[in-house]
């Protein structure tokens, strides 16, 4: 403001604006450095857009103090279009969320769309003019035209932040509102006011040097700031949909922008020739990224599917299966195991059988009624996890009820059946529940019914599987009516297991069984840690 019209302010403003430009840079390059999310991409965009952005300062440096007379058409344009596009993608990918791994994957292509479209208008409406049939008075206007473009979206864009973003957040988005409105005003004055204004060393510099200081103010604001999990975001899901859609006109508007340009004669040939054969490879490349999107958003389809179809057969509570998964699959092993003691005599008649264990954890209202349901929650799932770590791979365990679970032993012997049973109450019931929110241990044993499907192996259709779990259900009945913490298991008369003991027939719904008993862990008591007695706070849920 002081200094006199001339080459000396020409060079402090010029000057001035380069180091604001690096600092900017610097300041978005070192926000990388201290972030670990997929931020750091942003961070790197807004550091190359400001760092290219000094590029073409430099240049305009070189005409201004060096050559000394200013271009109507340099590079340094192109240096501050592509500077501001790398700036428009990196806040399009809003540091202040961290996306959804989908969203990750699939917006990006569509603001990649978005960018080549950009790419694309500059190419098609300003580089022709610039290069290939030199005409500034086309030039400026259609160079503007593209910057303010970019102004406007950029607006949207960092308003739309502001709207939808909370915190120290806001406040970040609130300040870039504020500099690209007083960006856009100010070029949009200094393109319509005579050029007297827009010298080098003129106030506008001020107002630009404002603009990029801001930047760099901005950047500090956001170093460290951690963003917010997208899955609380509301907004996230319509914001990318935005992309989405507008991404896809720009793909259907190419084959038509391609056919215009080819009809387009009015124009000299160089550029004609330049705008059919960019136009062409547009949609080559448009194309191109349309079927990688396409088929990553048919795998991820796959997966969502199969993720969901996963949820849908599994408990939530515990992790193990539901019902809805027995439903869904227990036709599949019954038709299996039918048809391996089908018509031939197969040389291998071991492990064909499928055993059903109903287990009941004993005494578990006690465990609600003294520690709360919270609690029973939790022992819950670790009696789940511990029928799960009993089991096979091959077996299956679905949470049946409340607190009961079957488990479904796949390609085994009936002969050892007992064996698995004696595996569960041990992994069950041996070791005591550790409980966060408790002072003292838990102890928690269960009951269990076994019955093995098919009943007779002379005819193994004479038994419906249906039949085999009211016989297992049967089974868990006998286990709790003659003390809990064991298992009883039931196959058919006269049939024995190496360690078991003959039984008296017993007959269910008329069918003939024999039981097999196999007692639980015995329990020593526990000691409670802490001040209170192991009594007041150790439940002994078995009768054991
Ligand atoms: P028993 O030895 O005869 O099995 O005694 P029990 O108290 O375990 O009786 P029962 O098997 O009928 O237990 C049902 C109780 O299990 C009722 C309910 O309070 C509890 N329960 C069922 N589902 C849940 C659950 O999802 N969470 C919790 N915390 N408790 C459950
Ligand atoms: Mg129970
Ligand atoms: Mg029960």
């Amino acid at each position: 403001m002081l200094l006199p019209k001339g080459y000396r302010l020409t060079a402090i403003t010029d000057w001035i604006s380069l180091t604001l430009m690096l600092s900017a840079a610097l300041a978005f390059a070192r926000n990388a450095f201290g972030s670990n999310h997929r931020q750091r991409l942003v961070w790197i965009l807004l550091g190359v857009g400001y760092a290219v952005e000094a590029g073409g300062q430099v240049l305009w440096m070189h005409w201004d103090l060096v050559v000394k007379k200013t271009p109507a058409m340099s590079l340094g344009d192109a240096c501050i279009f592509l500077a501001w596009t790398a700036v428009i993608m990196g806040f399009a990918l809003r540091p202040h969320v961290e996306p959804t791994p989908q969203h990750q994957r699939l917006g990006t292509f569509d603001l990649l769309l978005l960018l080549l479209a950009g790419l694309y208008l500059y190419l098609f409406l300003v580089i022709p003019w610039q290069y290939l049939a030199p005409e500034p008075q086309t030039y400026g206007p259609a160079y503007m035209f593209l910057a303010l473009a970019e102004d406007v979206i950029l607006l949207s864009i960092v308003a739309l932040g502001w709207r939808h973003s909370s915190g120290r957040w806001r406040h970040f988005y609130a300040l870039l509102t504020g500099i690209v409105v007083f960006d856009t005003i100010m070029e949009y004055i200094v393109d319509t006011i005579p050029n007297a204004v827009a010298f080098s060393g003129g106030w506008y510099d001020g107002a630009t040097a404002a603009g990029i200081a801001g930047m760099t103010l901005a950047a500090l604001m956001a170093y460290r700031l951690e963003p917010v999990s997208e899955r609380e975001d509301p907004d996230s899901e319509r914001y990318w949909r935005l992309a989405s859609r507008l991404a896809a006109p720009f793909t259907l508007i190419l084959p038509l922008l391609a056919a215009w340009s080819f009809h387009d004669r009015s124009v000299p040939v160089p550029v004609w020739q330049f705008r059919v054969f960019l136009s062409l490879a547009a949609v080559v490349v448009f194309a191109a990224v349309g079927i990688v999107k396409q088929a990553r958003l048919e795998t991820e389809l796959a997966n969502a599917n199969r993720e969901l179809l996963d949820a849908s057969l599994t408990d939530l509570l515990t992790g193990v299966r539901n019902r809805r998964f027995f439903t869904s699959s227990i036709e599949t092993d019954v038709q299996q195991v039918l048809r391996s003691f089908g018509g031939y005599s197969p040389t291998d008649v071991r492990n064909r059988d499928l055993v059903f264990y109903l287990i009941d954890i004993d005494h578990f209202k006690k465990v609600n009624d003294q520690f709360g349901h919270k609690i029973g929650d939790q022992v819950l799932a670790e009696v789940a996890r511990r029928i799960n770590s009993a089991a096979r791979l091959s077996d299956a365990v679905i949470r049946w009820g409340g607190e009961e679970f079957l488990l479904l032993s796949r390609y085994t012997d009936r002969k050892e059946a007992h064996i698995l049973a004696n595996r569960i109450l041990d992994s069950v019931g041996s070791k005591p529940y550790h409980v966060e929110a408790s002072k003292a241990d838990l102890r928690v044993t269960c009951s269990l019914g076994w019955a093995v499907f098919p009943w007779t192996e002379s005819d193994p259709k004479l038994v419906s599987h249906d039949q085999i779990l009211v016989l297992a259900d049967f089974a868990l009945y006998q286990a709790k009516g003659s003390g809990r913490n064991r298992a009883v298991g039931l196959l058919p008369a006269g049939e024995t297991v190496r360690a078991g003991t003959a039984a008296p027939t017993i007959y269910i719904n008329g069918i003939p069984a024999s039981p097999v008993t196999t007692p639980g862990p015995s329990l020593e008591p526990i000691t409670a840690p802490g001040p209170t007695t192991p009594s007041a706070n150790t439940i002994a849920a078995s009768a054991t």
